[in-house]
């Protein structure tokens, strides 16, 4: 742990779930014991976020997984960030790498949720991540600190926002990232805010792994210097698997 405040441990449910299954996920949620020193949040869809709200443990924080550029008005299919705080959501997941690859959003489009979602008290989760090629072309730190720059240039306060590093080829593929993988661009993207933003925000700002985190390797990847938790995807739709993630703070 190298940042400040409390390991943090999220769960993004991405297009998963009914309301019988997350019912059942939410009893399992309520019913486990967390270690004091995390902050948990959970994902899920838009439309389940009330059903969560009203019965999930205020324990756990509740986030969207996407929200609107701007104001909302006509922009249809579209959530907008005041309509997420007006139900209660305290987070949003922006530039999750299914919607930079799977969506299209680019790094400038990402940036600008970010700065709006922060305006209207949302708290973020930023995420950045190479593809495969990249890694193996020698790219990672590029496209880590391009994507970071998006963000940097969009934020002004950090305060409320959290790093995600998630490797695109260790996304649901099972293959997750080596801790010294992990370590090496936490530390890296650390040293970028240093340089890029502040030695403050630097050392302050929380930078979490994501990528095939499940309740077995999770402890390993904990003990890492600059890994300040995660972001959880299929884990974290089985609630005590992902309890277990929750209390591998070490
Ligand atoms: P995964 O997803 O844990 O299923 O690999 C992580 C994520 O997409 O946040």
């Amino acid at each position: 742990m190298a940042g400040s405040g409390k390991f943090f441990v999220g769960g993004n449910w991405k297009c998963n779930g009914t309301k019988e299954s997350i019912s059942k996920l939410i009893s399992d949620l309520n019913a486990a014991t967390l270690e004091n020193d995390v902050d948990v949040v959970v994902a899920p869809p838009f439309i389940y976020i009330d059903q969560v709200k009203s019965s999930l443990t205020d324990r756990i924080e509740v986030s969207a997984q996407n929200t609107w550029i701007g104001k909302g008005g006509a922009f249809t299919g579209e959530i907008s960030a005041e309509q997420l705080v007006d139900i209660g959501c305290q987070w949003v997941i922006l530039g999750h790498s299914e919607r930079r690859h799977v969506i299209g959003e680019d790094d400038q489009f990402i940036g600008k949720k970010a700065a709006y979602a922060l305006s209207q008290n949302l708290k973020v989760m930023a995420c950045i991540g190479e593809l495969l090629e990249e890694r193996e072309a020698g790219k990672t730190f590029d496209v880590c600190f391009k994507q970071m720059k998006a963000f940097a240039d969009n934020i002004t306060d950090w305060t409320n926002v959290v790093i995600a590093y998630e490797p695109v080829w260790a996304i649901g593929t099972g293959k997750v990232a080596s801790p010294e993988q992990a370590q090496e661009v936490h530390a890296a993207v650390r040293d970028w805010l240093k340089t890029n933003v502040s030695a403050d925000v630097a050392s302050t700002v929380r930078i979490i792994y994501g990528g095939s985190v499940n309740a077995a390797n999770c402890a390993e990847l904990a003990k890492k210097e600059d890994i300040d938790g995660f972001l959880v995807g299929g884990a974290s739709l089985k609630g005590p698997d992902f309890a277990t993630i929750c209390n591998s703070v070490t």
